[in-house]
C-alpha cells in the first residue's frame, strides 16, 4: 500500500501508542474501496470514526455487578442481566448505552477478592458497582454479614455503589 506525504505527515499526529492499529485500520478501509494509494482524505475520515467512538465511548456509564459467591454456585445470575438488559429496578436510571463490563464474584468470605478486581476494573473505566442483591436480603441465605467492609473496599477506591439488582 503507497502513502501519500500528506496521508503518512496526518498519520503522524495519531498519539504513537495506537498510530500502528490505526494505520493498518486505514489501509484495510482503503482497499474494501478498491484503491492501492493512502490520501490525506482516508487519513481525516479515519480520524472523524476513530474520534466518534471514543466519544461514544467516554458518553458509555460502565458498569460491574459483585454478587455473593455462595449464591454462585446455585443463581447464574440471569434476573441481574434481565434487570440491566430491561433497564428495570436498580437499573432503571441507565440509558440504552450503558453496558455491564464486568459480573464477578466476592470470592468467598469475607470478601477480599473485591479489593484487587476494582482495581482490575478501574483500568477499565468502571463508573459504578452494583452489589447484587442476593447480598443484601434473606432470601433462602442469610444477608451478607461482611457487606460494610465490601462496601468500603469499593467507596475507599473511590467508585461508586449501587445497592442492588433485580430486588
Ligand atoms: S462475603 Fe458476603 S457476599 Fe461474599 S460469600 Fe460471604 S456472604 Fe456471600
Amino acid at each position: 500500500m503507497d502513502w501519500e506525504p500528506e496521508a503518512s505527515k496526518e498519520l503522524e499526529k495519531i498519539p504513537e501508542h495506537v498510530r500502528k492499529m490505526a494505520k493498518m485500520g486505514i489501509e484495510t478501509s482503503v482497499e474494501k474501496k478498491g484503491k492501492n494509494t493512502v490520501t490525506l482524505q482516508d487519513v481525516r475520515e479515519a480520524a472523524e470514526r476513530f474520534g466518534a467512538l471514543m466519544e461514544k465511548d467516554e458518553k458509555t456509564t460502565k458498569i460491574a455487578v459483585v454478587r455473593c459467591d455462595i449464591v454462585s454456585e446455585t443463581c447464574p445470575g440471569v434476573a441481574c442481566f434481565k434487570a440491566f438488559n430491561k433497564r428495570k429496578v436498580h437499573f432503571s436510571q441507565y440509558d440504552k448505552d450503558a453496558e455491564i463490563v464486568g459480573f464477578f464474584t466476592c470470592g468467598g468470605c469475607p470478601g477480599r477478592r473485591v479489593f484487587r478486581l476494582v482495581d482490575s476494573l478501574m483500568k477499565h473505566g468502571v463508573d459504578v458497582i452494583h452489589l447484587s442483591s442476593c447480598m443484601l436480603m434473606e432470601m433462602g441465605y442469610p444477608k451478607c454479614p461482611h457487606i460494610d467492609e465490601i462496601k468500603q473496599m469499593i467507596l475507599k477506591k473511590g467508585v461508586k455503589i449501587v445497592e442492588g439488582t433485580h430486588h
